[in-house]
């Protein structure tokens, strides 16, 4: 049967713009909503890094849209055919025609995961005192980078760290800034060029095909190599064909083949979007290939099962197929443009436009009576666990490191990351989001700062512990109680 794809654009008689689900649920996990008290307990046990709490005690958990989405049906029936070997097998070959057709391109090297790309590339290209120019970093890019002696320059435009922007395209590099980069430092220094898809860090802001087609350029000119981090790459492409006027109405699968077209490295993590787990290196060099072949067997696993089960292999094959389809791509971000947009009448501060993976809240203008230096992200995050149950992510200066001093390296960005992984929740769930949110907003004096009690010298965000600087988690528990009474 031909399916009708109305991209989620279906008129209400009543007027009303709301996303609408194009999918059911057929398969369904109970969710627990624990009392405040327990919340409180909880946060605390967990050192306020909600990286360290349990699911027992989350409601909504908005951590992360890794590894967190709904599978379809086909993918989970082709799990069960997956052809176990360890060589040769003929899911692997489906995973390649995937790539094949979806990113255009006839090399694939399986690997664990996005970071695991990392790790290949970074020992593959980059050398002590190399430069990569990039739109803005992910986390683990970063380190890898830095763990192999590089160094990053983000060069973004100054739109991207605007919070409210009307820019459809804040994840572009600012191609005047990249020429004067290279020239400065040689392009002997500069093993490549990065462009990161849908930029995660910058509240999964996209770059513009026009933009991209202007680093091609650039790339070309300088005989350097442009590679492109894919993980978020369906959602950039929608937004390329909702948002930018010469793309208008253009399938997904052209512009997806084209944002490929103009790289020489594409890599992804399989975890955002296809699959459960995962990833890939995609080229049509053999030069390149040639260069990183060796290195999968040796940190992940043969080349054709790159370290993860043959049927995470078959998950990712089909996931990338629906890549393509734009009910499947649009879900997330309809719904994060919904809660955006809510969330700026409440005038809550939020990144506008809405972009993909997540509604990320500024906690700079939140929480502006708490310092940078007591980790005002991280306050935001843990008071609203407190607030609600959801369990949402830190993304600003405890997510980043320290200098040589020992000082805190302070993010551009202090943000809260609420992440909606695809068709997972409900909207009467990103209801319950604003409102609460709504309530948090009106109770933020109540808000107070954290230090670190525990602190790992490398990603340090991920394992460490704080404590705060008063009492505030009980006040804000307190007061939580007396707006809602028993109710959780
Ligand atoms: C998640 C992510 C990565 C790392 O992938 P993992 O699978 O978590 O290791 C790299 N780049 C981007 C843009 C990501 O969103």
């Amino acid at each position: 049967m031909e399916r009708v794809i109305n991209n989620g654009t279906v008129k209400f008689y009543n007027g009303k713009q709301i996303p609408l689900e194009m999918h059911k649920v057929r398969i369904v996990q109970s969710l627990n909503l624990v009392p405040v008290e327990r919340r409180l307990e909880a946060i605390k046990t967990a050192g306020y890094n909600t990286f360290l709490l349990g699911t027992e005690d989350i409601f909504l958990d908005m951590l992360t849209d890794s590894g967190t989405n709904a599978m379809s049906d086909n993918q989970v029936s082709k799990m069960f055919v997956a052809d176990d070997a360890y060589a040769g097998s003929q899911s692997f070959k489906k995973l390649e025609q995937s790539v094949k057709d979806v990113f255009g391109k006839k090399y694939t090297l399986p690997v664990h995961q996005g970071r695991a790309a990392e790790n290949i590339l970074s020992k593959a290209f980059i050398k002590e005192g190399s430069f990569i120019p990039m739109n803005y970093h992910f986390t683990t890019t970063l380190a890898h980078i830095e763990i192999n002696g590089g160094k990053i320059a983000e060069l973004f435009t100054p739109e991207a760290m605007r919070i409210k922007s009307s820019d459809p395209f804040k994840g572009n590099i600012d191609p005047a800034r990249l020429e004067a980069f290279i020239n400065e430092h040689g392009t002997e220094n500069i093993p490549f060029i990065r462009m990161e898809a849908s930029t995660n860090l910058i509240g999964g802001q996209p770059f513009s095909l026009k933009n991209m087609k202007e680093i091609r350029k650039i790339a070309d000119k300088y005989g350097l190599i442009l590679i492109l981090d894919a993980s978020l790459i369906g959602e950039n492409a929608y937004f390329i064909i909702n948002r930018e006027k010469e793309y208008l109405g253009k399938s997904l699968q052209s512009v997806l083949l084209e944002m490929c077209d103009l790289s020489d490295i594409v890599y992804f993590s399989a975890r955002k979007v296809t699959s459960s787990r995962g990833g890939a290196i995609c080229t049509n060099r053999d030069d390149l290939y040639s260069k990183m072949k060796h290195l999968v067997p040796l940190y992940e696993g043969f080349l054709t099962y790159g370290g993860i089960s043959i049927r995470e292999i078959e998950a990712m094959a089909q996931g990338l197929m629906e890549t393509v389809d734009p009910d499947v791509v649009s879900q997330s971000p309809l719904f994060i443009d919904y809660m955006v947009k809510e969330l700026d009448k409440l005038g809550i501060p939020v990144i506008m436009p809405g972009g993909a993976l997540g509604c990320h809240v500024d906690a700079t203008q939140f929480v502006s009576h708490v310092p940078q230096s007591q980790y005002q992200a991280a306050s935001l995050v843990s008071a609203f666990f407190i607030a609600s149950g959801i369990r949402g992510m830190e993304r600003g200066t405890m997510s980043s490191t320290r200098d040589e001093e020992g000082n805190d390296i302070f993010s551009d960005l202090e943000l809260m990351r609420l992440a909606l992984p695809r068709r997972v929740f409900t909207l009467s769930q990103v209801e319950y989001t604003i409102d609460r949110l709504n309530w948090l907003y009106h109770n933020r004096n109540l808000i107070g700062g954290l230090r670190f009690i525990e602190e790992p010298p490398v990603l340090r965000f991920f394992t460490g512990k704080l404590e705060p600087l008063s009492d505030w988690p009980e006040t804000l528990a307190e007061a939580y109680k007396k707006e809602f009474g028993n109710s959780r």
